[in-house]
């Protein structure tokens, strides 16, 4: 079925209609906001809802949210994983509250980092750990730190990867293979070809000949490719790409940041990957800001080696408020009590039930679409076949399209990611919010249908 773009213009129009309708009070705030906040928002991606104006968030529990007009929503974007927890865990509130009275910052230890480094040590298998305030910052300073060590200066990332705001990611490949600032880039520093090279995610050739040069420090990588809809590594990837950056000595930076989704231990453990270093932000404190990142002996040693204590406090690698009190005693409580096992043992299940809901109605309706899933972690893409690589799958996404389905789902009760088609699952999504959602995006992929 092809998609009639005047048709899907009118619904559109009708959908916005209908979301201004039912959020007087987020429109007068957005107003509101207007007269003090660039653009409206506190963040810029916030202009990317699909409504005419982002809903105000009242208040969040477990799957569900209110605006401040009193809708209800089943949040499936989560904070765009920040809240895979579940909005406001119990254990998590708990522990906050707790820490909260008892000092938040303090530059110096507190023994929950080493609750904490010992459960990251047990779930991915690495030793040592550092901390940050967000995933961000852990990518940067595993950049900084695989530089050091190896001393080289070119980084590699797969092709419409995002790591967060690492200015060394903004890069993307072009179609006669050079490379040029991402689209969007915001004022690079330089032009991130002099800091990285980009090859195409599962291209093993163009990985070789870009590690054989012998100047690249590290592979900053997500075990599967999740900013782009959801891009799987073909069998064998994983362990050619093991085999090459340890053949051109160049460390290899496993950003689970995302993939965390895959089980407690992320993909790393569930693939048995052998990374020699792990970024994990995000759910990480049920929200609370805070990231670590974990190396082998191996890289730890060779960090220590040459350590300059004078120094090591303006290196680069900082954040002042990062390893605070409040952070790690989230999550502490977070890897004890909410992203277990258990939890991932309900979440995979429903979004296998998600998946299977989306994928019943592409058939029903004949759409050129299909679903797929990562651990809790789920997604639709505007093309039939599944993306072998980040161009391909950049190229079947559709903003107009996006768009559409966002806010006619929004104005069912129904929150997905702004960025591409992604669902999560949380500890508290039920079978009953799943289903909702298989009834809306059929209904929706009716009215595409005509
Ligand atoms: N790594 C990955 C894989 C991400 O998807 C993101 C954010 N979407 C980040 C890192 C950065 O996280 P933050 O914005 O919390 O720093």
């Amino acid at each position: 079925m092809i998609i009639d773009r005047t048709r899907l213009a009118s619904l559109m129009q009708r959908e916005q209609e209908r979301f201004v309708h039912d959020h007087p009070k987020s429109k007068a705030l957005f107003e509101r906001a207007g007269k003090s906040l660039l653009a409206g928002v506190p963040m810029n991606w916030m202009r990317k809802w699909a409504g005419a104006f982002p809903p105000f968030v009242r208040e969040a529990q477990g799957a569900h949210f209110f605006d401040v007009d009193g809708n209800r929503y089943i949040d499936l974007c989560l904070g765009d994983t920040g809240a895979m927890t579940g909005h406001s865990p119990f254990a998590t509130v708990k522990a906050v509250e707790e820490q909260v009275r008892r000092g938040i910052t303090f530059m110096l230890p507190v023994e929950d980092a080493i609750f904490v480094g010992e459960e990251l040590q047990k779930r991915f298998g690495l030793q040592y750990w550092q901390f940050a305030l967000t995933a961000t910052d852990a990518n940067r300073f595993s950049i900084r730190l695989a530089r050091k060590i190896t001393r080289r200066p070119k980084i590699l990332v797969f092709n419409w990867c995002y790591h967060g705001t690492v200015d060394e990611t903004f890069i993307t490949l072009q179609a006669d293979g050079t490379t040029s600032a991402r689209r969007g880039n915001v004022g690079p520093p330089v032009d991130p070809s002099v800091t990285t090279k980009v090859v195409e995610f599962n291209d093993l050739p163009a990985l070789e000949r870009a590690l054989a040069l012998g100047d690249v420090a590290c592979v900053l990588a997500e075990p599967a490719m999740t900013n782009v809809g959801i891009v799987h590594p073909q069998p064998g990837f994983h362990s050619a790409l093991r085999d090459l950056t340890r053949k051109y000595g160049t460390l290899l930076i496993i950003d689970e940041t995302h993939t965390i989704c895959a089980g407690p231990g992320g993909y790393t453990r569930a693939e048995k990957l052998d990374p020699d270093v792990v970024v994990f932000g995000k759910p990480i404190g049920g929200g609370v800001p805070g990231a670590a990142y974990g190396f082998t002996a191996d890289v730890a040693h060779r960090i220590s080696a040459n350590d300059n204590l004078e120094d090591c406090d303006v290196g680069g690698i900082g954040g002042t408020l990062a390893g605070n009190a409040l952070s790690l005693a989230a999550m502490r409580a977070t890897l004890a009590n909410i992203l277990t096992q258990d939890a991932f043992d309900h979440m995979i299940p429903m979004a296998e039930r998600w998946t299977t809901g989306v994928q019943q109605a592409i058939v029903e309706f004949d759409l050129p679409w299909h679903v797929t899933r990562l651990g809790c972690r789920a997604e639709y893409l505007f093309a039939s076949a599944p993306p072998k690589n980040g161009t391909a799958a950049h190229d079947a996404m559709d903003f107009e399209l996006e768009r559409f389905v966002h806010l006619y789902c929004m104005n069912r009760g129904i929150l997905l990611t702004p960025f591409h088609n992604m669902a999560l699952m949380s500890p508290a999504t039920s079978k009953e919010d799943i289903d909702h959602h298989s009834r809306v995006f059929r209904e929706a992929a009716k009215e595409l249908a005509g």
